[in-house]
């Protein structure tokens, strides 16, 4: 139960207010409402609960002059809310006991709920399970975001092909979001830059730009058994109506009103590709529109509460996530030094010491480069400075390298007409964190290398965690039960108090039911399959599980050619000792990735020859699950045996995806990659099925010259398997894949399937000769559940706050 304004909220409270909303939102009683009404009637009613409480945690904020940090992010993967809102505030029961009342199931109505997809994958995702984090743990925060009026594509295969469907979740999936139409902001692109010294005092003119209005809607962001309930703040373009009203008085009214029509694009569409730049206007024309308005609504907000910016730098935290914001570096120093007369060196001052950065990818096609001239056209001002910024830094570099020609140009912001982002962003920032042990090492070793060198002490390490109620307690509740009844309910608060579930390592009674509550969540997953595709997945088979973006560094590719070779020694020998196994697939591609979805095509083609083999499907099964999603991912997650995080070493920079499996008890078969290295860790080796080879191997493996083709020649089973894509399967071929993996133009298995490829069937034997044991099973997954604490966001948050942004929990 809450505490509301000191008393508590009871069924009846629920029931008042349900009522009330329901008569004055649509003139109807509970009896005569529909789930719909009902639905949105609940938001409502929970939105007034957050909007109370918002209001008095602000309050404290400010009698506490509190250090605020504001996370800047293109992306939010927040997934469905009312659950989590209920959860969060403590109320489940209390509504369900009412709906019930009225007839209708909790449940249902959750199913209701649009899942928002304001993010493409881990990077989105993470940011809202950082928001959850910052609310549970009584931070200050505020997130920052665009209102993408169409989110991620929703994705259905047909035919195996995947075909991109706009997400126009505004229109049922507003419901969270409050319009602050009193509190927009005016931001300016285009135009030109000229200088005026009037009494020695410099003024920066900005002519014929064009103006876009940036309206904020806020969702607020409960917190867990907290006071806090912060905002993330998603901003809209809209046009700024200031018609030339010389074209009205000449009576050309159609003329004035399309004059200024392409401002509202901005907040359209969000991109769709996932570790990859496009190098388009329109982004950067959102990256500034994000920056711009966050930057002065943060001014503003401080100015409101202190009345000066000479505390700034002891008030604001600014975080950026990956370099999507990093103007808001020179923003910051534009508005200091353009509006509030800073000196260069003083608003140097403020940016360096409130602006961190968070690096998630050492992709070479994921670092952002802009062409100058674009830029420069698109942005004359925020260029400027930019180019001064990376003046200064050469400069200094100079003094530090004299000569060293090539160090510093590899390290300046600006060369070979390109705008560096991450180089902008480590050279102002206070603090440059990688996302997992394995991550940073290789940024230091790597692609940071120079920077590392000259400036070490901006370099750590923050691993990326989950929110682990979200992941945990709301999607497996029978799950969570067990956990409650072994070791109580402190973990929801202290994620690494999980550890306490290893003493029941030997309690044969709690591996029993592990097993039972696991076969319980893969009966619901295979009624959800069921209904999307018709296929029924044995819940007798081992569920193997690889959801996640479509990508070549991912290896969906080496787990297909793993199930090929099944197939195939299962068409040899159908009495082959083999396990059954049902391979679930899930995730989507850019639109423009060709090959990502000609591997979509593959594994599905595969699935449907197979079906069609009633002896084959009985052992193995392939089902690619359409428009994986955050909701899709909270009903798979409990279902899961073998969590597949096979990235080729030295490419996933963490990877969160793999927590929310372990934290349900899967057991991990992948690569020492991303956070893969710290759960072996975590786990000892005998609960974690590792295999291939190592970040470093894979780099002296390069050196020494990779022939895919020696290792097609060394092994019989490869060779069969990749053969096989020749003939292909359900009709199709795939001989453009045999000449991607051994006889392409380029490089022929540029993320290394088939290295790895002995390695890894024979790892996943081993794992899957364990599942004859279910009670040597059952122990592994606790040993997985049980030290998965460590994975939480609150352990990451932790460190951010305390490392990073130095701010205090406010209670
Ligand atoms: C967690 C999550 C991801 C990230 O998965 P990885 O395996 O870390 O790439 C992507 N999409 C959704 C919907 C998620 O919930």
């Amino acid at each position: 139960m809450l505490q509301m304004n000191n008393s508590i909220l009871t069924t009846s409270d629920v029931r008042n207010t349900l009522e009330s909303k329901l008569s004055r939102y649509f003139g109807v009683t509970p009896q005569e409402a529909d789930k719909n009404q009902i639905y949105k009637a609940a938001v409502l009613t929970v939105k007034d609960i957050l909007t109370s409480k918002r209001s008095k945690y602000k309050e404290k904020i400010k009698k506490q002059r509190a250090k605020t940090v504001y996370y800047l992010c293109m992306e939010f993967l927040v997934g469905r809310s009312l659950k989590n809102n209920l959860h969060n505030l403590g109320i489940v029961s209390e509504y369900e006991k009412v709906l019930n009342e009225m007839g209708f199931d909790l449940n249902e109505l959750y199913e209701l709920e649009p899942d928002p997809g304001l993010g493409n994958g881990g990077l989105g995702r993470l940011a809202s399970c950082f928001m959850d984090s910052l609310s549970s743990l009584d931070y200050p925060a505020k997130g920052f975001s665009i209102c993408y009026e169409y989110g991620l594509f929703k994705q259905k295969i047909i035919d195996g092909n995947q075909v991109e469907f706009p997400d126009d979740w505004m229109n049922d999936g507003d419901g969270w979001l409050v319009p602050r139409t009193d509190k927009t902001f005016s931001v300016k692109f285009d135009g030109h830059v000229s200088e005026k010294w009037e009494n020695g005092k410099c003024t920066v003119i900005h002519e014929e730009y064009s103006e876009v209005q940036a309206v904020p809607y806020d969702m607020m962001i409960s917190g867990s058994d907290s006071e806090a309930v912060n905002s993330l703040r998603l901003w809209r373009a809209k046009e700024i109506s200031n018609f030339n009203m010389n074209l009205f008085s000449q009576g050309q009214y159609v003329r004035a009103i399309q004059e200024n029509s392409n401002a509202e694009i901005i907040s359209k569409v969000l991109y769709p590709s996932d570790d990859h730049t496009e190098g388009k206007l329109l982004r950067l024309s959102q990256q500034y529109f994000l920056v711009s308005a966050s930057l002065q609504n943060i001014i503003s907000d401080h100015l409101a509460s202190y009345g000066t910016l000479y505390n700034f730098s002891d008030k604001v935290a600014i975080h950026i996530n990956d370099t999507h914001p990093a103007l808001c570096i020179p923003e910051l120093m534009r508005i200091l030094m353009d509006i509030y007369s800073y000196s260069w060196e003083n608003a140097w001052d403020v940016v360096t010491k409130v602006v961190s950065y968070t690096n998630h990818t050492v992709l070479p096609e994921a670092l952002e480069c802009w062409n100058v001239d674009l830029f420069r056209l698109k942005l004359p001002r925020i260029y400027n400075i930019v180019s001064e910024i990376n003046r200064r830094l050469c400069e200094d570099l100079w003094t530090m390298y004299p000569g060293d020609w090539d160090r510093i140009s590899r390290m300046a912001i600006i060369g070979y007409s390109q705008v560096k982002m991450a180089n902008l962003s480590i050279a102002a920032s206070h603090t440059v964190n990688g996302v997992s042990k394995l991550h940073s090492d290789i940024l230091k070793k790597t692609v940071f290398r120079d920077y590392y060198k000259a400036m070490p002490y901006k370099f750590t390490n923050v691993t990326n965690g989950i929110a682990h109620r979200r992941w945990l307690s709301w999607s497996n509740p029978k799950l969570s039960k067990l956990l409650d009844e072994c070791i109580g309910e402190e973990y929801k608060k202290k994620p690494e108090t999980l550890t306490e579930f290893n003493k029941f390592r030997d309690d044969t009674s709690v591996l029993e039911r592990l097993q039972e509550i696991k076969t319980e969540n893969k009966l619901a997953l295979s009624k959800f399959i069921f209904n999307k595709t018709g296929i029924i997945a044995d819940v007798n088979s081992i569920f193997d599980v690889q959801v996640k973006r479509m990508h070549e560094y991912k290896r969906q590719l080496l787990n297909a050619l793993k199930i090929i070779s099944m197939y195939i020694e299962l068409k040899e020998n159908p009495n082959a000792h083999i396990h059954p196994c049902t391979f679930i697939f899930g995730g989507k591609a850019a639109p423009g990735y060709y090959k990502a979805k000609e591997i979509i095509k593959l594994i599905w083609s595969l699935g449907s020859e197979i079906e069609r083999d009633p002896k084959i499907r009985d052992i193995i099964r392939v089902i690619y699950l359409e428009d994986y999603n955050v909701s899709t991912a909270e009903i798979l997650m409990p279902a899961s045996e073998i969590s597949e995080q096979i990235s080729l070493a030295g490419k996933e920079a963490s990877g969160t995806g793999c927590m929310k499996f372990m934290i349900n008890g899967a057991l991990t078969l992948g690569t020492l990659d991303g956070a893969n290295v710290e759960m072996k860790e975590a786990v000892n080796d005998d609960s974690i099925y590792i295999f291939g080879h190592t970040a470093e191997e894979v780099d002296e493996l390069w050196k020494k010259g990779y022939e895919a083709i020696r290792y097609y020649q060394a092994s019989d089973k490869l060779r069969k398997t990749v053969d096989r894509l020749h003939r292909g399967f359900n009709g199709t071929s795939f001989s453009n894949l045999v000449s991607y993996l051994i006889s392409g133009y380029g490089v022929s298995d540029p993320y290394m399937c088939l290295a790895d490829f002995d390695s890894y069937i024979h790892t996943f034997n081993e794992l899957t000769s364990v599942y004859q044991n279910k009670e040597l099973w059952a122990k592994k997954s606790l040993r997985n559940i049980a030290q998965a604490g460590y994975f939480a966001a609150d352990r990451s948050i932790g460190e951010y706050a305390a490392d990073i942004w130095h701010i205090n929990h406010v209670k």
